[in-house]
């Protein structure tokens, strides 16, 4: 591929990836406006959506814009671990955000492209970096659907990536708290700030359906 023809792919990737920030932006003004409207930031009363199939978020029993924000990019990452689940890919999916806008998504394609290292994590990071055309992710948050093993952790690291959220914790290799904490070694030149169980109910769900369908097969 010439330099130019690479130049233009990049560009229309990162033109996509604008472009679905964008939309991301639009659907949470609606939402807000939505949440003054009808709850005029007292009630006490909570709406739930359907958590899979619904771009909306889940109401709070109190207004908070951080825990909002924070369910709805998990929301987001758990639509990208559906896609790894239609195609028979352990469901776990990835979303980074930069200033309020997705920069670089993933879902785990690690059968498909039989490749280890190809993690959703791995992947969103790829697209953020391309995007940022830096290797370090300042400013940046990380939303996963399943605690990231020691190889993302260690990437997330590397990445400088200063926030990370996930959903569930995963006992056979989660390397942020459960099995080691690589994200919060104070022996490495990087630490971030992590927040676990966000969503975690609907990742578990996601993750024990193909496990349960895997023993069916
Ligand atoms: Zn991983």
């Amino acid at each position: 591929m010439t330099d130019t023809a690479r130049k233009n792919e990049k560009n229309l990737v990162c033109r996509a990836f604008f472009l679905d920030g964008n939309k991301i932006l639009l659907t949470l003004r609606e939402v807000f406006a939505h949440h003054l409207q009808t709850h005029r930031f007292s009630s006490t009363s909570t709406r739930t959506l359907s958590p899979l199939s619904s771009n909306l978020l889940m109401l709070p029993n109190e207004f908070s814009l951080t825990n909002q924000n924070d369910e709805y990019f998990m929301r987001m990452a758990l639509r990208e671990a559906e896609r790894a689940f239609e195609v028979e890919e352990v469901p776990i999916g990835a979303v980074i955000v930069h200033e309020n806008r997705i920069i670089g998504k993933g879902y785990n394609q690690t059968e498909r492209l039989q490749d280890p290292t190809a993690h959703a994590e791995m992947i969103a990071i790829t697209a953020a970096a391309t995007y940022l055309e830096s290797r370090r992710l300042l400013d940046c948050t990380l939303y996963v659907t399943l605690e990231p093993c020691s190889m993302c952790a260690g990437a997330i690291v590397l990445a400088r990536i200063p926030r990370i959220v996930f959903a569930a914790t995963d006992p056979k290799a989660g390397a942020c708290g459960t099995l080691y904490n690589i994200t919060q070694d104070q022996r490495l030149n990087h630490r971030c700030q992590v927040t676990s169980g966000v969503l975690e109910a609907d990742s578990a769900m996601m993750l024990k359906s193909f496990f349960g369908n895997l023993r069916r097969n």
